[in-house]
């Protein structure tokens, strides 16, 4: 059973890269290329997993996963900040804000979906424990 990832990312490149490493995992892949609309389509689609780019235009992805975190729905749905900021505090500034883990651009293809696995994606509905 498929599960569905949100992506919130403004480059074509990387969003199209994600797609097409995610897709054969049994992702489906939800664009959004501003932070308004992430959010928007994440209370619509409650995805299973949000990949989130900081740098975004208008609202940045620090501003992004607190709004997600106020969504009830979306509490225990793990948000995995992806983003080429390389400076010391970012990790933290994206804990800060809501984020469950963080990785850094470029995408490494051979690593990428073992590194967003990691951070406790949760099994398709039906098969949560009641
Ligand atoms: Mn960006």
């Amino acid at each position: 059973m498929s599960r569905t990832a949100l992506l919130i990312e403004d480059n074509e490149q990387n969003a199209y890269l994600v797609k097409v490493l995610l897709e054969p995992h049994d992702y489906e892949v939800v664009s959004a290329t501003n932070g308004l609309r992430g959010v928007e389509l994440a209370r619509t689609i409650s995805p299973d997993l949000i990949l989130l780019d900081i740098q975004l235009p208008t609202m940045d992805g620090y501003e992004v996963a607190r709004l997600l975190r106020t969504i009830d729905s979306l509490r225990r749905v793990p948000i995995i900040a992806v983003t080429s900021y390389a400076m010391m505090g970012d990790r933290e500034k994206a804990l800060e804000a809501g984020c469950t883990g963080y990785i850094e651009k470029p995408i490494n293809p051979e690593t990428f979906v073992t590194e967003i696995e990691q951070f406790g994606i949760l099994p398709p509905a039906s098969e949560e424990p009641q």
